[in-house]
């Protein structure tokens, strides 16, 4: 009825493209035609600062319209220019189909970069080709406004990172993280046993179990006199999750944690590698306090396993190395079924930043999502196209706009590139990369 309408109000001999006419009988404004957009391109910009290091990504489509992503904090863009060949000619609207084919070149860590980085594109282009925003696709929203809590610089000084703790939640935040090391103690006599030059700088990448550190109990005495002394000068009535522990052994991390359960800590975070399900089960059962860990995950299946085996209690999925937004989401929705909350970790650029967004808000157990970047001025002028600030006192805002709802802003984007690189140039290398990919014979 609707088309008759629509034709009838036509003068004769009037022309409509196709594309029209179905755009007006699906009453969505497309930017084409969905079913027969392509991908054609995929170019990055190379942001440093924002933190760290954070490759944007650019997908172009046959029809004009292009998505943006992100490849995560610190990771490399190869990650992301090795799937180009993998899409081109692929339809992104088709964004579980697309994700199926490339998953397999993601890995836990930073190696997932590039397959969460061109998911979240795929969001962002799915969004502008149906006119609607990423989380609408997801299923749409369990909240308007996100709740972050973010970094914060340390310092050894107890009354400093107090007051910088404390000036956080004047700004609006309602919820406070901080790191608590035994870097904090090292080089105190009588706190921590170790090896005789092991020193936890040297140890950083020996997972914890295998380092032989271990902390005294005078230095559980004065991590817990530090935590004190934050606690009363934060309240006692936010929640104050603690992360970046060192790499000390099993036993130090329960007595440590036992030490800490009077200060009401909302989350103990990787105190040992997310791998060891029973160990971590180990430290849970033994301590009164919530136990965290995920942002090194790729994909639903070791969440899953976690929660199943109740390991730890809180999971801390990083979007942009956990799979994307459809594959976080159902991270929340598995963790849901066996009683454990989601929270997310997140640092990068406003781009990967709105991709948590949308997902936060699709997302029935979402508990609170990181902003690294409150203290970078220049961060949320790296995006426009938001008629809303990204956030404000301490909460995010979810944007109404197609797909992710932003878009670089190339003045921005340009001060802040990588030595050496450009903005979205061609990389025309990458379009013949071959491989027989298949995973099984
Ligand atoms: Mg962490």
């Amino acid at each position: 009825m609707k088309r008759r309408g629509f034709l009838g109000g036509l003068a004769a001999g009037a022309f409509w493209a196709e594309e029209t006419i179905q755009a007006y009988q699906g009453n969505v404004k497309t930017a084409g035609k969905p079913s027969e957009l392509k991908i054609t391109d995929l170019r990055f910009a190379h942001i440093i600062g924002a933190p760290m290091r954070a490759p944007i990504i650019r997908i172009d489509t046959n029809q004009g319209i292009s998505g943006y992503g992100e490849v995560r904090d610190g990771a490399s863009v190869t990650y992301a220019l090795i799937l180009k060949s993998r899409l081109i000619g692929e339809n992104p609207c088709n964004v579980d189909k697309v994700f199926r084919k490339i998953k397999q070149f993601g890995f836990h860590a930073r190696q997932a970069g590039g397959v969460c980085g061109v998911e979240m594109a795929l969001w962002d282009l799915a969004g502008k080709a149906y006119n609607v925003p990423a989380y609408q696709l997801l299923g749409g929203k369990f909240r308007d406004k996100i709740r972050l809590y973010c970094d914060t610089t340390e310092s050894h000084d107890p009354k400093v990172y107090g007051e910088r703790l404390r000036k956080r939640r004047e700004e609006g935040f309602t919820w406070l993280k901080m790191d608590l090391g035994i870097d904090l103690v090292e080089q105190t006599p009588g706190c921590v046993t170790a090896p005789l030059g092991v020193t936890q700088r040297t140890a950083g990448l020996t997972p914890h179990m295998f380092t032989g550190m271990e902390i005294t109990d005078k230095g559980i005495g004065l991590m817990c006199d530090y935590v004190a002394q934050i606690r009363e000068m934060v309240g006692w009535d936010i929640p104050l999750s603690a992360d970046h522990f060192g790499h000390i052994g099993v036993n130090s991390c329960i007595r440590l944690g036992k030490g800490l359960t009077k200060f009401n800590m909302a989350w103990l975070e990787d105190m040992i590698p997310w791998t060891e399900t029973e160990q971590l089960k180990e430290i849970k059962e033994a301590i009164d306090i919530p136990l965290c860990t995920g942002e090194d995950i790729y994909l639903k299946e070791p969440f899953i396993h976690l929660a199943k085996n109740h390991a730890v209690d809180v999971l801390h999925p990083d979007l942009a190395t956990s799979g994307g937004l459809l594959e976080t989401k159902k991270i929340g929705d598995a963790l849901m079924e066996y009683g454990h909350p989601m929270a997310m970790h997140f640092a990068g650029t406003p781009i990967s930043f709105m991709a948590n967004v949308h997902c936060a808000a699709a997302t029935e157990n979402f508990l609170v999502l990181e902003h690294h970047s409150v203290d970078v001025p220049w961060w949320k002028d790296l995006v426009k196209g938001n008629d809303q600030p990204l956030s404000e006192k301490g909460w995010a805002v979810v944007p109404d706009k197609p797909g992710l709802g932003v878009e670089p802003n190339a003045d921005e984007v340009k001060k802040h590139l990588a030595p050496g690189t450009g903005y979205f140039d061609p990389s025309d290398s990458w379009n013949n990369e071959r491989s027989w990919d298949r995973l099984y014979s």
